[in-house]
């Protein structure tokens, strides 16, 4: 049975003391309950992964992710930060492919390949995001668009390695809008990633693979879009910043 996930993305928020109060109480709040197959998931700044992995690391649920590792193993780049480095912290998941990251620092799928790569030999798990936006929706290109963006990153990894990655359909023009996609818009484009999984790999590795929905999810609309089939949960941007919000949203498995 797949993984039902809530991941919180804090992008560049929060100072150290403020990251390190929000986490204790998601962790006071979710930490001891059995979930099952339910994960939380917090993508905090570089500067909390230490710290919030050390508070986590005997949970069972919580866990904890960066929002970004360097391509290469170590040297001589001023200001990166290595996949090596970030599970030295205790964190065990990175998020790549976000759309600021391919929007603001040029990320493409020639290196996110690479990236990807780079996570799974240091036993980082990718959160790996894909979407399109608002004029490749309209022009009606984006299948394609959403087909490449897989082919040519996490289809290329081998099933053991792709067995650890979590996917994220994240339409750019949901991003932090407030726009959200419907759920019957989320779910048409979350069946189509796992049938192209299944074309890719087999339907055993499709019906394994949590697929999360991300673009302005918060506690209203939380419920109608992780009831859909292929819908296993979200990244949430803006809502993971508010503890109350955040844990209505992870309590929609409950
Ligand atoms: C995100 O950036 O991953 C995201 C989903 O942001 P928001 O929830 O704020 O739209």
């Amino acid at each position: 049975m797949r993984n039902k996930i809530v991941a919180g993305n804090w992008k560049m928020n929060l100072d150290y003391q403020e990251g390190i109060s929000l986490f204790s109480e998601i962790l006071n709040m979710v930490g001891d309950e059995t979930r099952g197959n339910q994960q939380v998931i917090v993508c905090s700044p570089f500067i909390h992964l230490y710290n919030i992995a050390q508070q986590s690391k005997d949970s069972e649920n919580v866990f904890v992710g960066a929002q970004n590792i360097h391509q290469n193993d170590s040297g001589a780049y001023t200001g990166e930060i290595s996949a090596s480095q970030v599970k030295s912290t205790g964190a065990s998941y990175v998020i790549l492919g976000h759309s600021e990251r391919r929007a603001y620092f040029g990320e493409d799928e020639k290196l996110l390949e690479v990236k990807l790569n780079q996570a799974l030999k240091n036993g980082l798990k990718p959160i790996f995001c894909i979407g399109e936006t608002k004029d490749e929706r309209e022009s009606g290109e984006f299948w394609d668009i959403l087909a490449k963006q897989l082919k040519e990153t996490v289809f290329l990894l081998s099933n053991e390695d792709f067995a650890n990655v979590v996917l994220a359909y994240e339409p750019v023009w949901a991003i932090g809008t407030g726009l959200t996609a419907t759920p019957e818009q989320a779910q048409e484009v979350h069946a189509f990633i796992r049938e192209e999984i299944a074309k890719s790999f087999n339907q055993e590795v499709a019906d394994n693979t949590s697929i999360l929905y991300g673009g302005s999810c918060n506690p209203k609309n939380a419920a109608e879009l992780f009831s859909q089939a292929d819908i296993d949960g979200g990244l949430i941007g803006g809502a993971s910043l508010k503890s109350r919000d955040f844990l209505d949203i992870i309590n929609v498995f409950n």
